[in-house]
């Protein structure tokens, strides 16, 4: 059995491999065990990370359970929300505490979301009917953040349901689910006719979810309500709202037929004669889809018509969280989501086109002239070249600018943020974060920029015996490395 188990991992991706002893073993059974496992990994030369390996442990977290002498139990973590809850100071809160039996997940089960919201938490409970029982998976609770409690009842009410579906994900993608919760008017969420704003992009969200939306009254799910009411403490949640604006649209599945090539799609689709063409899509609430056989994206991609795929490649290639990446990043966003005829050599000709990668990223290609060959340096931090960036909008603690220092060996560099960018704060910066650091160098390349002739620098640079060697006017090659490294902080900022 352990031979098996250990071949399957080993053979699998080999993320993690258990041995263990049970109970009734002894252990030093369990200690040729573990020597068995690790002659196989030094055999194979593989090498283990000890701050991710535990040994002769009593009990071990491995996949959301808990595994110890007493058998197997639901993570902690999974039921902290209802551990951690207040005590209970009347019969109504009893109900809730009273059987924290969390079931185990069943396939087929019907799964429910039970969501709510109050002024300061939210909270959810997973559920799904097996048998003729309500069983629980997971409970879930946290508190608002204070921007967040600025939100509208409806707001709130979405945001538990977008958190929820969020954190409960591994368990919802892919299949059929019901949110239920109190607040009626989110029945119309995924079918919003005029969606705006916040609301809109949640409804978007949703769309990635074969989800739907039932209304109880808030006595018959005081699990969620419970919860929301004593919410967790809010820890930090990795809740991005990166969906793309876009759908300040009225209504996607009018907009797809407007547009002559989806709409003989859809046409198509109602004919019982599909050709092969035809089933590589899909339609789900009037809503034209592309199936997506790649794991790494959506199950459904969204047609996109025309006149909105401008406003996707600039959401995911030019907006502040997409950061200007390049073609391929950019395609792998796009293509992951959205599907249009022509998706690639649309995305090659935006980001070709985007004037502000243009502008920075410039062409890779030789520079003109006559290219002077630096003699390598003989060791590290023998060479090195600096240089200012900026101004960059202020950042929290005031900063503009960027120095920068490259090692011309080993191509390490040194950053640091300046105020105000003065010779002062570079000779500082040189002084404490090379000199004092890295040794004095022998050379240092840097422009002729007023700060670094400065007579500050110059005294600075005498002292340590260190040359001074400056670019030529106008031609920043001759610091190549440090413009190069330059123009990638450029970039990511
Ligand atoms: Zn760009």
């Amino acid at each position: 059995m352990w031979q098996a188990l250990k071949t399957a991992f080993l053979c699998g991706r080999g993320q993690s491999l258990v041995t263990y002893a049970s109970y009734d073993d002894n252990f030093s059974d369990h200690l040729t065990r573990i020597e068995a496992v690790l002659n196989c990994f030094k055999k194979f030369g593989l090498r283990l990370n000890p701050s991710k390996c535990s040994f002769g442990a009593s009990k071990i977290k491995i996949l959301g359970h808990q595994v110890d002498q007493n058998g197997i139990r639901p993570d902690e973590e999974k039921i902290k929300a209802i551990t951690e809850f207040p005590a209970p100071n009347n019969l109504q809160q009893i109900a809730l505490t009273s059987k924290p039996v969390l079931g185990h997940f069943d396939d087929d089960a019907p799964t429910e979301l039970h969501t709510d919201a109050s002024g300061y938490g939210i909270g959810a409970v997973l559920a799904q009917k097996q048998g003729s029982d309500e069983k629980v998976i997971a409970y879930a609770s946290r508190t608002l953040l204070r921007a967040e409690q600025n939100y509208s009842t409806t707001e709130r009410e979405c945001l538990a349901i977008i958190w929820a579906i969020g954190k409960f994900r591994p368990y919802l993608f892919g299949r059929h689910f019901r949110v239920v919760t109190d607040h009626h008017s989110l029945c119309w969420l995924t079918n919003l006719k005029d969606p705006a704003g916040r609301l809109a992009r949640w409804a978007l969200r949703l769309q990635e979810y074969d989800v739907s939306i039932v209304y109880k009254t808030g006595r018959m799910h005081q699990d969620a309500d419970g919860l929301s009411r004593n919410p967790l403490k809010h820890t930090e949640e990795n809740f991005n709202d990166d969906i793309p604006t876009l759908f300040l649209l009225s209504d996607i599945g009018r907009e797809q037929e407007n547009h002559p090539y989806i709409a003989e799609i859809i046409r198509n689709k109602s004919q019982p004669s599909l050709t092969k063409q035809d089933n590589k899509f899909k339609i789900v609430k009037g809503i034209l889809y592309r199936k997506n056989y790649d794991p790494t994206g959506q199950p459904l991609l969204l047609v996109v018509p025309r006149h909105l795929r401008m406003e996707i490649l600039s959401d995911l290639h030019d907006a502040p969280t997409a950061g200007h990446l390049g073609f391929a990043k950019t395609y792998d966003r796009v293509k992951r989501r959205f599907y249009w005829p022509g998706l690639y050599r649309s995305v090659k000709r935006y980001v070709g086109h985007c004037q502000d990668c243009q502008r920075r990223k410039g062409v890779p290609q030789l520079p003109p002239g006559y290219l002077k060959p630096i003699p390598p340096p003989g060791g590290p931090f023998q060479k090195v070249g600096i240089d200012l960036l900026g101004r960059f909008p202020i950042s929290q603690g005031k900063k503009k600018w960027i120095v920068v220092c490259t090692d011309y060996l080993t191509k390490y560099a040194v950053t640091q943020s300046l105020g105000s960018g003065e010779a002062q704060e570079i000779a500082k910066f040189l002084l404490e974060e090379v000199i004092l650091k890295h040794g004095a160098p022998r050379e240092i390349v840097m422009d002729r920029g007023r700060n670094f002739q400065s007579k500050l620098l110059q005294e600075l640079t005498n002292k340590c015996g260190i040359k001074k060697k400056t670019t030529t006017a106008y031609h920043p090659q001759t610091n190549g490395l440090t413009e190069r490294l330059n123009r990638t902080i450029a970039d990511m900022l």
